[in-house]
């Protein structure tokens, strides 16, 4: 019997996982669909370097089906709906996907129309560079820029890759230093957490980093408006922030799509999903993974990564009649470009957060220290990304659980 596998989302989740699969089971085995909406697969840590002139668009953009091993079936439509109860996926264009196994691999959506004036100040004193056509635009403003009060704001959490908008902080107190209008320019951070970031250990060494390089820390301020006529950012209980350029992560969700589709997500859009099998909690032949699902670790390419062997294996299982493996620890690493050719390394899952000691081992990366390592690691990620994440090749010596044998337990950072 040929097994209908449709994974939708042709990103980071849905191209490994697809490809991993088609290594997995034969073309006469099982039948592979990838849905999406367009053919541009963007490499998006890329995306922080855009607004600095370090990298661009078409530096990190490629075609999506290219990346697609062959024998996989690629379809460039968007999607409707998912009807669960008679296990077909609807696109917009009327076809109709019947499916044995369904993956969901769609992302997150940026909302910036959930804050009030955000879109009327969108790239004329607001910008965000969590999109290429976003970080475009807001190089030319840092290019323009010679002087006043930059804001970088999180509206709400959880967004991807929550360490992005604080390495924002570190790279452009970098860039007006190697202008030489640092002086000029007022760096201010402002969160609805109560630290820089979510973790205690690291959110004391983040802050502290901030301090140094002279960025200010708001905490606690949850944005409700942005007024642009007067360039202010107001919180809901009325707090006033005031720019001169902004630049905002808008609240994520899921895919609009999974709204439309009767049981399959939650307010947030986002698929309720077994945090160690990745199955969701809609039907057992229904899995998720990435950005999409409520599993509670960081939304990030490296947990896609970790997640995506765990599910390949469980879809195994579930065709099998199997029971399905606990594997996967919520492990997550991410570095953090800190300007001046450095980077920071943090490694962490659901029970242990990042501390510091070594990546993998002992004689390993540097972990929450910045170091030319670590910057060297975050520029050398993209060519693994294309070559061995993507195509659903293990990276030697990084395996799905979190490593603790270069872990310091003890020792604060
Ligand atoms: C600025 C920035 C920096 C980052 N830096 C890092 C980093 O340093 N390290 C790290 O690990 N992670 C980083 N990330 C996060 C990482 O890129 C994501 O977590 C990862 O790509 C998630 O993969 P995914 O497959 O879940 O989603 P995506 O790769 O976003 O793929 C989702 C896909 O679904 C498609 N889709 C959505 N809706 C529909 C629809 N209705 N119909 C058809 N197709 C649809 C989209 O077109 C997209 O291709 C960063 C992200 C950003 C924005």
């Amino acid at each position: 019997m040929t097994h209908r596998i449709v994974i939708l989302g042709g990103g980071t989740g849905g191209t490994l996982t697809a490809n991993r699969l088609r290594k997995v089971y034969d073309r006469a085995d099982a039948e592979i669909t990838v849905v999406d909406q367009d053919d541009r697969h963007v490499y998006q840590p890329g995306l922080l370097f855009v607004p600095f002139g370090l990298t661009h668009n078409e530096d990190i953009i490629r075609s999506r089906s290219r990346q697609l091993h062959d024998g996989i079936t690629s379809r460039q439509c968007p999607i409707d709906h998912v009807d669960l109860a008679a296990n077909e996926v609807h696109l917009t264009d009327t076809s109709v996907l019947p499916y044995d196994v369904l993956v969901v691999a769609t992302g997150t959506r940026l909302a910036p129309e959930e804050t009030d004036g955000l879109l009327e100040a969108w790239n004329h004193t607001a910008f965000t560079f969590y999109t290429p056509e976003g970080a475009a635009a807001l190089e030319q403003a840092i290019t323009a820029f010679d002087g006043g009060r930059i804001v970088i704001n999180v509206v709400d959490m959880p967004i991807k890759c929550p360490v992005a908008p604080l390495e924002f902080c570190f790279m452009a107190d970098w860039h007006f230093q190697e202008r030489g209008i640092r002086d000029r320019v007022q760096l201010t951070f402002v969160t609805p957490l109560d630290g820089a970031f979510t973790k205690p250990v690291a959110a004391a060494q983040l802050g502290g980093m901030l301090e140094e390089k002279g960025v200010e820390l708001v905490t606690e301020f949850n944005t409700g408006e942005i007024d642009t006529e007067r360039k202010v950012l107001v919180s809901f209980d009325g707090r006033e922030e005031p720019y001169d350029l902004a630049v905002v992560i808008p609240v994520h969700m899921g895919a609009e799509y999974v709204g439309r589709s009767e049981g399959l997500g939650d307010a947030m859009d986002f698929v309720p999903t077994d945090r160690r099998t990745l199955q969701s909690k809609a039907a057992p032949n229904v899995f998720a993974i990435g950005d999409a699902t409520d599993v509670p670790t960081s939304k990030a390419g490296s947990v896609t990564h970790f997640e995506g062997e765990v599910l390949v294996e469980n879809i195994e299982h579930f065709l099998a009649g199997e029971p399905l493996v606990e594997g996967y620890d919520g492990h997550a690493n991410c570095f953090i470009e800190t300007g001046f050719h450095k980077a920071l390394l943090i490694d962490f899952n659901y029970e242990t957060e990042p501390l510091p000691g070594h990546f993998p081992a002992k004689a390993g990366l540097p972990l929450l220290k910045d170091s030319r390592l670590n910057h060297l690691g975050k520029l050398m990620f993209q060519w693994f990304y294309w070559h061995a994440l993507l195509p659903g090749r293990d990276i030697p010596g990084i395996g799905v659980t979190m490593p603790t044998s270069g872990k310091e337990f003890s020792r604060p950072a």
